[in-house]
C-alpha cells in the first residue's frame, strides 16, 4: 500500500479496496516498527489519525470524497496544531499544545487527509542536518550514519521511509529542498505568499514559506492544490488565483528553455552530483527542452546575505519566548530579569542562540546601516539577476545540494561549513521564488536532487516539468533498504 501514489490510494479508498482506517492502521504499524531507528517523528498521533480516517470512511461512502480524503500524511512540527503540541523541534515548546490550527493544517483536514503526527525538525528551523532538534537528530533512511538533511528532516525521511504518504515542511533557506535532494523525496517550495504562514512559527518572516515533501510531483501537486492560495489572517498572503495544479502535470516540454547558471556548477560541487544532474538535463533535451547558459553573478553573495537577514529576523521573532505567556519557564525565578534570561538560555539550544546574537548585533545601532541595510540591498541585487534570467528562460536547473548525505557529527562543529550546504538553494528564499528538489540518480547508493527554479508563482510549471522527467525515469520510485 505504501508504494502507490496519492491518485491510486484515493482511487483504491474509492472502491472499498481499503478503508482509510486501515490505511491509517497500516502507516501506524510502519511507524511503530521503523521509526524508533529514524526518530522522524516527534509526536505520533494514533487516537486523532482513527478518528479523522473514520470520519473520512463515511465522506468515501457518502460518495462526497475529494482526491485527499482519507490520506494520511503528517505535518512538520513548525505548523500549530490544535490539542496536538506542537514543539518547533525545541525544549522551549516542549509543553505547547496550540489552541488552533495553522491554516494549512485548517485547509489539509477540511480536504479529508488523517494527520499521523508531527514530524521531527531542527530546532526552530534552523540547520540544515536536523541534529539541532532538542528530540535528537533523524537518521536518513538510506544510511543511518548520515543526516537527512534540515531543517524538515523529519518529514524527508518520513517520506522517504513511506511513513506516511506525503507531509508538509517549510522552508526559510533551503530546508523543504535540500531535505528532500539528502533523503531522495520530490520537494517543493512555493512562492513566498503562496501558502499562508498563518499558524506556521515564524523564523525568519521574509523568506519562510510552506511546502510539501512527497514520492512524486503529482503526489505534491495534490497536497499543493489544497494549501495554496490566499489568507486574509495572513499579512503577507498573495491573493493570486490558484491554478489546479494536477491539470498542468501532463504539459508537453517542448520548447521549454532551461538556465543552467555557471555560478551552480563551480568549486565546491561534488564533481558526481554535477554529472548526475547534466545526466537529468540531458534527459530533459530528449523531452524537448532547450539548455541555455546563463549567469547570476551575485549568487556567491546569497549564503552571507542570508546569515544577516534571516538572524536579524530572528532575533526579533524569538523574543517572543520569554517564559511568560507560553513555552519554557524557568524554576523559582528571582526576579524578572532572571525569569528571561533562565527561561531563554534553558529553553533555547546553541544554534538558536547563536542566530539570536548574530541577529541582535546586526541590528544594532552602529551596526545596522555596516550589516543589515548592506545585506538587503544585495538581497536586491541578486532578486534582479534572477528576474533578468527568467527573460530569457522559462525555469532554471542546477544542482539542490553540493554534496550527498554527510555523517551524523561532522559538521556540527563548524557553523560555516553546516551553512554551505545551502549555497544553492538560499538564493531563491531571498528573491522570494518557487524552487523544488527532484531525485535523480544516485551517487554510491545516496540520493542527488536536481534543484528546478521557477518565476514567480510557476509552481504550476515547475510541478510539470518535475512530473515528465518523472513519467520518463524511475528514480523517483526508489525505496530505501528495509523501507521498500
Ligand atoms: N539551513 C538553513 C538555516 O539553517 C535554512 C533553514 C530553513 O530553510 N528553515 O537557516
Amino acid at each position: 500500500m505504501q508504494n502507490k501514489s496519492i491518485a491510486q490510494m484515493a482511487a483504491d479508498l474509492r472502491l472499498r479496496t481499503y478503508s482509510s482506517v486501515e490505511l491509517t492502521r497500516h502507516y501506524l504499524e510502519r511507524i511503530a516498527r521503523l521509526d524508533p531507528a529514524l526518530n522522524s517523528f516527534i509526536t505520533v498521533a494514533a487516537e486523532s489519525a482513527l478518528a479523522a480516517a473514520e470520519r473520512a470512511d463515511q465522506t468515501l461512502r457518502s460518495g462526497e470524497a475529494g482526491p485527499l480524503t482519507g490520506i494520511p500524511i503528517a505535518h512538520k512540527d513548525i505548523f500549530c496544531t490544535q490539542g496536538l503540541k506542537t514543539s518547533c523541534g525545541s525544549r522551549m515548546l516542549d509543553d505547547f499544545v496550540a489552541p488552533y490550527d495553522a491554516t494549512i493544517v485548517e485547509r489539509l483536514a477540511a480536504a479529508g487527509a488523517v494527520v499521523l503526527g508531527k514530524t521531527n525538525m531542527d530546532e526552530f528551523a534552523m540547520g540544515s542536518s536536523n541534529e539541532t532538534s532538542w528530540y535528537g537528530p533523524v537518521r536518513n533512511p538510506w544510511d543511518a550514519a548520515r543526516v537527512p538533511g534540515g531543517s524538515s528532516g523529519g518529514s524527508a525521511a518520513a517520506v522517504a521511509a513511506r511513513l506516511c504518504a506525503a507531509a508538509t515542511a517549510s522552508d526559510t533557506g533551503g530546508s523543504i529542498r535540500q531535505p528532500a535532494a539528502l533523503c531522495g523525496v520530490t520537494g517543493i517550495k512555493p512562492t513566498y505568499g503562496r501558502c499562508s504562514r498563518w499558524g506556521m512559527i515564524a523564523f525568519a518572516s521574509s523568506l519562510d514559506q510552506a511546502g510539501v515533501m512527497a514520492r512524486s510531483a503529482a503526489d505534491a501537486a495534490f497536497i499543493l492544490d489544497e494549501m495554496a492560495g490566499f489568507d486574509e489572517r495572513d499579512s503577507t498572503s498573495a491573493d493570486v488565483p490558484v491554478p489546479d495544479y494536477v491539470d498542468a502535470l501532463d504539459d508537453d516540454l517542448h520548447g521549454l528553455r532551461i538556465g543552467l547558471p555557471k555560478e551552480y556548477f563551480g568549486a565546491g560541487l561534488d564533481a558526481r552530483i554535477g554529472d548526475a544532474v547534466m545526466a537529468a538535463i540531458k534527459e530533459y533535451e530528449a523531452l524537448g527542452a532547450e539548455i541555455v547558459e546563463i549567469s547570476l553573478p551575485n549568487s556567491p553573495l546569497s549564503v552571507p546575505v542570508y546569515y544577516v537577514v534571516a538572524p536579524a529576523e530572528c532575533s526579533s521573532n524569538l523574543a517572543r519566548f520569554d517564559g511568560v505567556r507560553y513555552g519554557h519557564r524557568c524554576d523559582n525565578p528571582k526576579d524578572l530579569q532572571d525569569l528571561y534570561e533562565r527561561s531563554r538560555a534553558e529553553g533555547f539550544g546553541p544554534e538558536v542562540q547563536r542566530r539570536i546574537m548574530i541577529g541582535a548585533y546586526v541590528l544594532s545601532a552602529g551596526y545596522y546601516d555596516a550589516y543589515y541595510l548592506k545585506a538587503q540591498k544585495i538581497r536586491q541585487l541578486i532578486a534582479d539577476d534572477f528576474k533578468r534570467a527568467f527573460e530569457q528562460v522559462d525555469v532554471i536547473m542546477g544542482p539542490t545540494s553540493p554534496t550527498t548525505a554527510f555523517q551524523l557529527g561532522s559538521k556540527m562543529d563548524d557553523p560555516v561549513s553546516m551553512y554551505l550546504n545551502d549555497i544553492y538553494t538560499i538564493a531563491t528564499n531571498l528573491a522570494g521564488l518557487p524552487g523544488m528538489s527532484i531525485p535523480v540518480e544516485p551517487v554510491d547508493g545516496l540520493p542527488v536532487g536536481l534543484q528546478i527554479i521557477g518565476n514567480y508563482f510557476q509552481e504550476a510549471r515547475l510541478l510539470n516539468v518535475a512530473h515528465r522527467y518523472q513519467h520518463a525515469t524511475h528514480w523517483h520510485q526508489a525505496a530505501p533498504a528495509g523501507f521498500e
